[in-house]
């Protein structure tokens, strides 16, 4: 079963899909937790340039090739094969994600990422997405402290037009979620970890055993 957990900055998806892989582990699931980009080391080589703010000169184009590129290895080196050993892959970003930030946030041509992310994906989509959706602001804030945590330096990265961008990164996912919710389980992550963490078991509960 392949599971994707897709949000904005600080939504806390890292944190929960850490909470629901010990989840199943103890409930003898066998579980693969991976992230995009990066997850094996030629698609984390990518995802150091980037992420790599250095690297801001890189085109709104190079940029969609580069997560592109990432994923078609990620997707047949890690994902494909703990899918055919029967496992659960929970993936930190996937698919979904290039939509919304390149799509929505940069404005890129959206027939052009769904071409590309079938190329790169050679058509693998999640069974389910779990969208966890707060506001930008309470995003943005978390991310922000967190930062200054482990710098110890004020951060000042998220301006105005920043929160425009991220703001059109939620309305895109947004919009995903509400044309195939078949896939997309929307939980509200604008409480902290422990209620966040009970809306994503009570989404789940009928769809695999937590
Ligand atoms: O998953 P995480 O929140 O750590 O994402 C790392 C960074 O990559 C974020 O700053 C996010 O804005 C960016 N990103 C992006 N386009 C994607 C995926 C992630 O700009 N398709
Ligand atoms: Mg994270």
């Amino acid at each position: 079963m392949f599971i994707t957990f897709e949000g904005v900055e600080g939504c806390g998806k890292t944190t929960q899909l850490r909470l629901l892989k010990e989840r199943l582990q103890a409930r003898g699931h066998r579980v693969t937790a991976t992230r995009e980009p990066g997850g094996c080391p030629i698609a984390d080589q990518m995802r150091a340039i980037l992420l790599d703010a250095q690297n801001s000169a890189i085109t709104p184009l190079a940029e969609l090739l580069l997560y592109a590129a990432a994923r078609a290895q990620h997707v047949q080196e890690v994902i494909v094969p703990a899918l055919e050993r029967g496992e659960v892959v929970l993936c930190d970003r996937f698919t979904d994600a290039t939509v919304a930030y390149q799509g929505h946030g940069r404005e890129l041509d959206l027939a052009t990422i769904e071409q590309l992310n079938r190329l790169a994906t050679g058509g693998l989509e999640p069974q389910l997405t779990l969208l966890i959706d707060c506001p930008v602001e309470t995003g943005l804030s978390r991310a922000r402290a967190r930062i200054e945590a482990a710098t110890g330096a004020r951060e000042e990265r998220f301006e105005l037009e920043s929160i425009l961008f991220h703001e059109r990164v939620r309305q895109g996912y947004l919009g995903r979620a509400a044309a195939a919710p078949q896939r997309f389980l929307v939980i509200d992550g604008s409480g902290d970890v422990a209620a966040t963490e009970e809306r994503v078991l009570a989404a789940l509960s009928g769809k695999l055993s937590v």
